[in-house]
């Protein structure tokens, strides 16, 4: 059981607990992105168990008729294991998603599977008609030049700033560069994705700089948030954009909560307040 201090970030153990909390989604006009958390498994039996479980979350998300989609890390499906395998199992998901005409977003990890991330989202998105959204971030100096591929595929890309502490051969560490950089990919996308561009930030300033491009350009956009994270405004921005929420559940919650509280003090603070119930 969740105990509540982390009910604010996680929607339950059970795929049927995350469903109830994307209804109430829904009913204020917020679309769902269904996480079942899971990660770096050394072993095939977790990596085909989760893979059965998306299937089957996306029967029930089309069955259910909510307005919602998925997000598969790749090394939850199999990556450490071998490319073969989580290519297999991805497209395993992706062909039930495509029947039942659900979204399939994966999810970028740390810089060692960029490429292989990139190389299964490219075949899928166009075997499947840009049913399938990948996501990249701007701390990696690559990713100009990899959005400047994406922007030749369909699909959605989600942008983001990135969570993995990357090497600095690579990567920029500055906060204020790495702003800077998403600023300049955002600004690029919105000139040139046909598709759509999805903003995964939470930042007020990079929010209001992707509502101004998309007055400019006329861009078709989305707005991601995490659950727990600013829902006031998620409740806000949706009356007047497409927003979507990040929906994490599953049994594996402990070490996603503990990363959420670990990357900002306020999260703290709210815990230790709902721990000491005050
Ligand atoms: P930050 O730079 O962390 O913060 C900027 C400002 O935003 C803050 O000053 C504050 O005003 C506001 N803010 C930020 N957090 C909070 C908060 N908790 N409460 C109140 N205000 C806040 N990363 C990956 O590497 N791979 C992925 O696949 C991936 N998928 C993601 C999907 C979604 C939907 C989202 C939202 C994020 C995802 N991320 C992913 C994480 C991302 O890379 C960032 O680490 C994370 O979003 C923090 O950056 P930020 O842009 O939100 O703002």
């Amino acid at each position: 059981m969740i105990p509540p201090v982390a009910s604010r970030f996680v929607a339950g153990e059970e795929p049927a607990t995350a469903l109830e909390h994307v209804r109430s989604l829904n009913e204020r006009e917020i679309k769902a992105i269904v996480n079942l958390l899971g990660e770096h498994y050394d072993s095939r039996a977790p990596a085909e168990d989760d893979a059965a479980e998306y299937r089957t979350l996306v029967r029930d998300i089309a069955t259910s008729d909510l307005d919602a989609c998925i997000s598969v890390k790749p090394s939850q499906i199999g990556l450490d294991l071998g490319e073969d395998v989580f290519r297999a199992l991805l497209e395993e998901i992706v062909d039930e998603a495509a029947q039942r005409d659900v979204f399939v977003w994966i999810d970028m990890e740390d810089h060692t599977t960029t490429d292989v991330t990139l190389d299964a989202f490219e075949e899928l998105t166009t075997e499947n008609d840009g049913g399938v959204g990948v996501c990249v971030q701007a701390n990696l100096e690559r990713t100009r030049e990899d959005v400047e591929r994406l922007a030749e595929l369909p699909g959605k890309v989600r942008f983001v700033k990135g969570a993995y502490n990357e090497p600095a051969e690579i990567a920029y560490k500055d906060k204020a560069e790495v702003d800077r950089v998403y600023r300049e990919l955002l600004a690029y996308a919105f000139e040139h994705f046909e598709d759509g561009v999805a903003v995964g930030s939470h930042d007020p300033e990079m929010i209001e700089y992707a509502t101004s491009l998309h007055e400019e350009h006329g861009t078709p956009f989305e707005l991601q948030m995490l659950m727990g994270v600013r829902e006031d405004t998620q409740e806000e921005l949706a009356a007047e954009y497409e927003m979507w929420q990040y929906v994490p559940y599953g049994g594996r919650w402990k070490s996603y909560f503990y990363r959420r509280v670990m990357e900002r003090k306020e999260n703290l603070l709210f815990a230790a307040r709902a721990v000491l119930g005050r």
